[in-house]
């Protein structure tokens, strides 16, 4: 059978054609097509909407089983309506995400937080396989924080733990919450962008005083987060993702050593890349319990 996975960032929306031997086998998931589109996010709330059903469309929908939105902004695991986005989706908080896509394919479309997704597809197709409860931590254009208890996949087991609004700093940066000091502002690829250089890759590699002094802030910053994460939730595995992660060989060395002086949770990298978010929908709608999705 067929199933189409969209997965919904600040900056592209990017979906698949999934071909699934037996739902509940995470191993006989494979991605046939995959596609990329301009989020437009700036265009507001219905423009948005508008290319996540045309990111759908692109596919022969109709010859699909399963068809399931990761997006960012917190969504309501029961229902798929998005409780609460930043500025970066303007308008888009209280929108019925899950509701309206089913009404425009008239028939049932799951919507589920981007980061819920990622983590989904990480812990029971990815790096996760053998741990029982997972915390990933998604670093993108914001920082995602979703935990998943006993692979259970219903709405009191996966938890979006809007940690990246963790108040690293009092009276720190402000946040597109509303709020300042949000670990966000902090930890995620715009916080690192912010020091001058749009290309990450020469970030990572450069070796003047300015940029390593960027660099060993981010470390203890990102790992400062993680262990109060992990004193909050106690997971048996925490999982890093999001796009820096494919520039792992040039810090995530060096983030271990502060990693390890403060917390003793196990820790890996994310392997699905940018695949995850795809991935984890289709297989949340196709073993998980939505009580009114
Ligand atoms: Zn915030």
């Amino acid at each position: 059978m067929l199933g189409i996975g969209v997965d919904v960032g600040g900056t592209s929306i990017k979906s698949a054609l999934i071909e699934i031997g037996d739902p509940a086998r995470p191993e006989t998931y494979s991605i046939l097509k995959f596609q990329s589109i301009p989020t437009e996010a700036a265009n507001g709330r219905d423009a948005v909407v508008a290319n996540i059903i045309k990111s759908i469309e692109r596919f022969d929908w109709r010859s699909c089983e399963y068809i399931a939105v990761a997006s960012a902004g917190t969504i309501d695991w029961d229902s798929g309506t998005v409780t609460f986005a930043t500025d970066t989706l303007k308008g888009y908080t209280g929108l019925e995400l899950s509701k309206i896509l089913s009404e425009k394919f008239g028939r049932r479309v799951i919507a589920i937080n981007d980061a819920v997704g990622a983590l989904v597809a990480e812990a029971f197709i990815g790096a996760g396989r053998r741990a029982n409860s997972i915390m990933m931590f998604t670093i993108g254009t914001g920082l995602g924080v979703s935990f998943l208890k006993d692979k259970m996949l219903d709405s009191s087991s996966v938890v979006d733990t809007r940690m990246g609004h963790f108040k690293l700093y009092p009276d720190g940066r402000k946040c597109t919450c509303g709020e300042c000091g949000c670990a966000e502002q902090y930890v995620s690829a715009t916080a690192l962008k912010r020091y001058g250089n749009e290309n990450l890759y020469h970030l990572f590699r450069a070796n003047d005083a300015v940029s390593k002094n960027v660099m060993s802030k981010f470390y203890k910053d990102f790992s400062t987060v993680i262990a109060e994460a992990v004193k909050r939730y106690s997971p048996d595995m925490v999982i890093v993702g999001g796009g820096v992660i494919e520039m792992a060989e040039y810090w995530w060395q060096n983030f271990l050593k502060e990693y390890k002086i403060r917390s003793e949770a196990p820790i890996a990298c994310a392997g699905l890349g940018n695949k995850a978010g795809v991935l984890g929908s289709v297989y949340a709608m196709a073993n998980g319990k939505f009580d009114r999705q």
